[in-house]
Parts: structure tokens; sequence; C-alpha cells
């Protein structure tokens, strides 16, 4: 805001000074083309410090704007990230839930084995203990009450099978204990497991809660930026505004000493030769545009065609300059044409001037340069139709002879 001030002061000291030259010196037309005369140094200068001053503000308003694009990148890859990051803690969720399931049921079953194990074995015991009691007697009383030597050997039969299958029992009962024992260290398998999943868990939600504070943080970042941008337009739509009350004010004093309008048709200020001399880039009237990354609203004054830098701009009628400002304000550097009875054409953001207040132009005259000095996110001219200092339509009325066809932008 102060940068601008001390533009707006110093090509207010430069207006004076050309205002005050012409003045001091009635010939100093004629001799504006003999640049010996020190004051018109100094005053080149002054508006070269101007332009270069305006074009670092600039620089810096691109910059601030790239950086604002960047971090919005940011935010939203980290938004991505987040959504991973939830993905793979339900992940996690999902693994430590499955595996809570299956170890509750291998414990369960673990159990229910083991009790089973057990039982088994102390049956098994008692059994052999009766077979022992029994035994001294039982086989030996058995195999001794054999009535006949075939009968004996049916009888030993009997007591080797009864052998075996205390033996088969036995096996049966050991291969049962290696089994529970292997699901019980795959049982300790699972709950290491559970463990890391849980680590890895807490880890992924730390994570996350980095990556929110991250996004956060950045999101108050651009919620500021933002408030400031919106500031920043309301100053430029003030500028734009008391610079269009000046003009309208200065024109309406003009169009009092009467007169009348005989000119008809006016030209169209951009040759045919340039290009894109028929891009219309903001037709007049309300419009919105896209400035700070934000959408604003005005009413534009004039049309705007897409002219590049340093294409010739021509005087639309005869008449007399009344205005030749470098940088003043939102219009940057810019010229107004009194045509007579109070009609008026104003051409704004032009790179230089090729005439001064007070001189007489001819339709068709070049009278600057375009540019894309003053409030503008690129080069164009900015193109006003103004009677008694009110700004009409210029592709209205047949006012201006536009070229056909037109396009818009
Ligand atoms: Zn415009």
């Amino acid at each position: 805001m102060s940068g601008k001030n001390i533009l707006r002061i110093t090509s207010a000291a430069v207006l004076l000074a050309l205002v005050f030259s012409l003045f001091a010196f009635p010939q100093a037309r004629v001799d504006a083309a003999n640049v010996s005369d020190s004051k018109s140094k100094q005053m080149e200068s002054d508006i070269q410090k101007l332009k270069d001053d305006e074009a670092t503000v600039k620089a810096k308003l691109a910059s601030l704007k790239s950086q604002e694009a960047s971090q919005y990148e940011i935010k939203e890859t980290l938004e991505e990230e987040i959504k991973l990051k939830e993905e793979e803690i339900q992940k996690y969720n999902d693994l430590l839930y499955e595996l809570g399931i299956s170890i509750q049921n291998k414990q369960a079953e673990i159990d229910y084995k083991s009790a089973e194990c057990d039982e088994k074995f102390e049956q098994f015991k008692k059994r052999l203990v009766v077979s022992y009691e029994e035994g001294q007697q039982g086989y030996l009383g058995m195999l001794l009450s054999s009535e006949s030597i075939s009968d004996f050997f049916i009888n030993a039969e009997m007591m080797n099978s009864m052998l075996e299958y205390d033996k088969q029992v036995m096996q049966d009962l050991n291969d049962q204990r290696k089994t529970l024992t292997e699901e019980k260290e795959a049982l300790l398998d699972d709950q290491t497991k559970q463990e890391q999943y849980r680590n890895d868990l807490s880890v992924a939600e730390k994570e996350l809660e980095n990556k929110r504070a991250e996004v956060n943080n950045l999101i108050y970042q651009l919620q500021r930026q933002e408030k400031d941008a919106e500031s920043k337009i309301a100053t430029l739509q003030a500028e734009r505004k008391k610079a269009d009350d000046e003009l309208k004010a200065y024109l309406a004093e003009l169009a009092r000493k009467g007169g009348s309008f005989t000119q008809g048709k006016l030209d169209w200020p951009i040759s045919a030769q340039s290009p894109l001399y028929n891009y219309i880039s903001s037709p007049f009237g309300n419009r919105s545009y896209k400035i700070y990354n934000r959408w604003a609203s005005d009413f534009h004054l004039g049309i705007d065609i897409a002219v590049r830098t340093g294409t010739p701009i021509y005087a639309a009628g005869d008449g007399t300059v009344v205005k030749a400002v470098y940088l003043g304000g939102s219009y940057g550097t810019y010229v107004t044409i009194d045509h007579g009875g109070g009609v008026a054409t104003h051409y704004a953001h032009c790179s230089s001037l090729n005439v001064k207040q007070g001189d007489v132009v001819k339709r068709g005259q070049q009278i600057a340069v375009s540019g894309a000095t003053g409030n503008v996110t690129g080069p164009h001219l900015h193109f006003e139709y103004r009677i008694n200092g009110n700004v009409v339509n210029p592709l209205e009325g047949g006012r201006v002879s536009y070229p056909n066809p037109l396009v818009y932008w």
C-alpha cells in the first residue's frame, strides 16, 4: 500500500513537471524531440524509475501467486497421503480384528485338547495300575488256566494284543502332546504378529496426526492469504473507482464548454495488421474475473483488446489530448482524447506515449504504444468511450467501427 502511495505521489510529481514545462516553455512541443533539455531528461529517468518500480511490484505479486498455487498442491498431496494413511490404519485394524478372533479360537482349541489329553492320560494311568495289580495274577492266571496247548496260544495272543493296545494308546497320547506344543508355538507367533501390528498401527496413527496438523496449518495460512487477497482486491477496486470518478468529473467539466460532436463513427484504435487486434479479452459492463486466486466482480468501464505489448495505438478520431499520464494509478500509463461535444476516448495500460497533454491529434494518428501498466493481469489496451464523462459501450450505437469478426476470449 505504501509502495503504491509512493508511486502515485511520484507520478503526480511527474505530471506536475510535465504541466509546468508546458507552461514555462510554450515551444516545448516543438522542442520535445530535442532531448537536450535537462528537465526532459530528468523526467524520462523518473518515468523509467516508476516503470521499474511497477515491474518489481508485479513480479513480487506473480511470485506470491505461484507460491500460493504450490501451497494448494502441497495441501492436495497431503490430503491424499492422509487418505492412504487412513486406509493403512483401517487395514491394520482389520488384520488385528481377524488375528484376535483366530487367537481366541486357537486358544480355546488348545485348552480343549489339553484337557482331553490330560483326561486320557489319567484314564490310561488308572488302567495301567489296574492291569498291573491284576497283572501278576491276571496275565499269568490267564495263561495257566489254559486247558490245552491251543487254548494257551489263544490266551497268549490275547495278552499280546492287549499290550499292543496299551502301546498304541501311549503313542497317540504322545502325538497329541506334540501337536499341542506346535499349536502353542503358532499361537505365540500370532501374538508376536499382533504386537507388531499394534506397533505399526500406533506409528501410522502418529503419522496421520502429524499430517493432519500440517494440513491444518496450511489451511490456516491459505485462509490468511485469502483474506489478504480480498483486501487487496478491495483496494484495487477502490483505486479503479477513484480513477473513474476523477476522469468522469474532469470530462464532465470539459463538456460543459459546449459544442457538438460531428465526427460520426470513430475508428478502431488498433491496426488490422497487428496480432490480436480483434480479440476482446473482457467486454464492457458487469463481469467476473479471477485475481489472487479468487473470483471478483465489477463493472468494466471499457473493452479490453488483447494486443501484445509494443502494439501501436491510434487516435479513434480527431481531437485534443486532455490527459497524457504516466503510471497514474489503476489505468497505468494512459491517454484521453476530447473529440468535442462531450465525447471522449480513453486508452489505458500503455507502455509509452507519443503525445502530450494539449496536443491536437488527427484520426488514425499514433498516440501510444500498448503495454501492461497499472492494474492488469496481462498486456492489453483498455479502451473507453465516454459521453459527458459517463462510460458507454464502444461496441454499441454505431459509436466505433470495429473489425469483423470480433473474437471474444
Ligand atoms: Zn479494461
